[in-house]
């Protein structure tokens, strides 16, 4: 016994001065050791003296070598967050009701988070400290889906500037910047002993220092990487405070609430899309990135912009083109596949081959709009291609054509769009013509209307709303009467039209090919 207190004396002494007891409680306080130790200090064995140095030393990055060395005792005296860095004990300080610290690693359920700062530190004014503070919580936020408001009552996260003895039974020591509770908890502290001390960059300091805090709160425990914002010391201006983690931080963060999905896109500023249908009548939806908008006779519909996978399961972003035939199948293209929807109901084949579901029809098509009964058209750079699912072959061999005998359209479209009022919507890169199926060219302007090509954002999403009310006629696409009791072929007057539209039967089947047309007459 007296020999293994010496030996326990020796390793002490190798150390500095300040370590000791001192170091055996530092290491207690992070959860190297059972903070019961701390009742029989003499008692400690060496082996878990030397047991819990090395987990420190290799936790903190130092050479582990089981002694408090100068290197090991000057670390233990630096900045560092209060939070433990194992919890090996954590079940014998709960019981003891020494710490509060829940758990670890388990998220909020919700992502909208409220926080409420309910005590400001005396030396920093209150505007500066909710700037700081919201700055940290919106690092956080640009890698999640996480949402983070502040209020004044009671919060999911709450956030005070004390001493170090506070308000639970978690005291701060004296080189602790701040600790914070894992959810469902909810609470940051901030030393406010120790953020005097280092006022000279206050705010920028108190940005990291939450920055780290909020990590716990968010659920995300102590790194080993010095690298990672999560590491217990701090790690002040080690990175861009634009983009301040670590790739490890991301991971971990991800791993409790998810990647941050892409914010839809504004089609105001940007009224290109992806892909346009209507279906049902007078209903039409835009898709463009994740996301689709419906757009009614009103304009873009509340609740609008939504995620394509909340509507059509299993549907990737970024499709080429999409149309919708009258009974509600839904067909959307994407590189050398097509996905099929039934209203919404996903085709259990999802996704087929083009080349297989749509033969003679390319890959990569641009835009694809359904003309009535089994025929569809696609469009690709400069080419068109016309598929009568009745017709053997589906695509005559006089295709692909050139898409200029539109009415002259040239360029790459966005996507196309057939109305059964008898008119073809070109898109192109935010703007758009119509063609007209009874004069076989783009419409003119009447009036003081613009001609065409319109900007689609002012004419389609209504964008800058109040200028095109003033100009809107019947010539808005949201007024047409779009009626699918118009689709028969008297819409269409000249036979050189390249929208001949002759088939009226549709069939639910979700394979165009056996879309069954009873009533084709000619092949334009
Ligand atoms: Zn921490
Ligand atoms: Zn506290």
């Amino acid at each position: 016994m007296l020999a293994r207190e010496l030996m326990l004396l020796i390793i002490l002494m190798l150390g500095s001065a300040l370590c000791g007891r001192e170091a055996v409680e530092f290491l207690a306080y992070y959860g190297y050791m059972n903070p019961e130790v701390l009742q029989n200090y003499s008692q400690i064995p060496n082996e878990e003296l030397e047991n819990a140095l090395r987990d420190f030393q290799m936790f903190v990055g130092l050479e582990q070598t089981g002694k408090l060395d100068t290197a090991t005792c000057d670390m233990m005296k630096k900045s560092r967050c209060g939070v433990k860095d194992k919890f090996d004990f954590e079940g014998d300080d709960r019981s003891s009701k020494r710490i509060r610290t829940a758990s670890n690693g388990i998220p909020w359920n919700q992502k909208e988070l409220t926080y409420r700062i309910f005590r400001y530190p005396k030396h920093l004014q209150s505007a500066a400290v909710n700037k700081v503070v919201e700055q940290a919580f919106a690092a956080w936020a640009s890698v999640t889906d996480l949402h983070f408001r502040q209020i004044s009552a009671l919060a999911d996260i709450n956030i005070a500037f004390g001493a170090a003895n506070h308000s639970h039974f978690h005291p701060f020591r004296p080189e602790v910047y701040g600790h914070a509770f894992f959810p469902p908890a909810g609470s940051v502290d901030f030393n406010e002993d120790w953020s005097k001390g280092n006022r000279s960059h206050s705010g920028l300091e108190l940005f990291w220092v939450a920055l780290h805090e909020f990590g716990h709160v968010l659920g995300v425990n102590h790194s080993m990487a010095n690298r990672s914002i999560m590491y217990p010391y701090l790690q002040m201006g080690r990175s861009n405070p634009n983009f301040p983690f670590d790739e490890e931080d991301v991971r971990n963060i991800q791993a409790l609430y998810g990647p941050r999905r892409p914010r839809p896109a504004n089609l105001c500023s940007d009224s290109s899309f992806d892909a346009i249908f209507e279906y049902p009548a007078g209903v039409i939806y835009v898709l463009k990135g994740e996301y689709h908008w419906k757009l009614t006779p009103d304009g873009i519909a509340s609740g609008y912009p939504r995620l394509n996978s909340h509507r059509w399961a299993g549907l990737p972003s970024n499709i080429d083109a999409a149309t919708a035939t009258s009974s509600g199948l839904t067909y959307f293209f994407k590189g050398n596949s097509y996905w099929t929807y039934y209203h919404t109901s996903p085709h259990i084949s999802n996704p087929s081959y083009i080349c297989v579901g749509w033969p003679g029809i390319p890959d990569n098509v641009d835009g694809a709009m359904w003309c009535g009964g089994s025929v569809f058209y696609f469009f690709k750079g400069s080419s068109y291609w016309r598929y009568a699912a009745s017709q053997s072959p589906q695509v005559p061999a006089s295709y692909p054509k050139l898409i200029t005998v539109w009415g002259g359209i040239e360029g790459v479209v966005d996507d196309v769009l057939y109305v059964s009022s008898g008119y073809v919507y070109f898109f192109m890169n935010g703007t758009y013509s119509r063609y007209n199926c009874a004069t076989g060219g783009i419409d003119h302007a009447h009036h003081n209307q613009p001609d065409y090509p319109r900007p689609v954002g002012r004419w389609w999403f209504q964008c800058d709303r109040n200028v095109a009310e003033e100009n809107v006629s019947s010539s808005n696409p949201f007024t047409i009467n779009s009626t699918e009791t118009t689709i028969e072929d008297t819409a269409v007057s000249s036979t050189s039209s390249p929208t001949t539209i002759e088939d009226t039967t549709v069939s639910t089947t979700a394979n165009p090919t056996t879309i069954a047309d009873k009533t084709i007459s000619t092949i334009a």
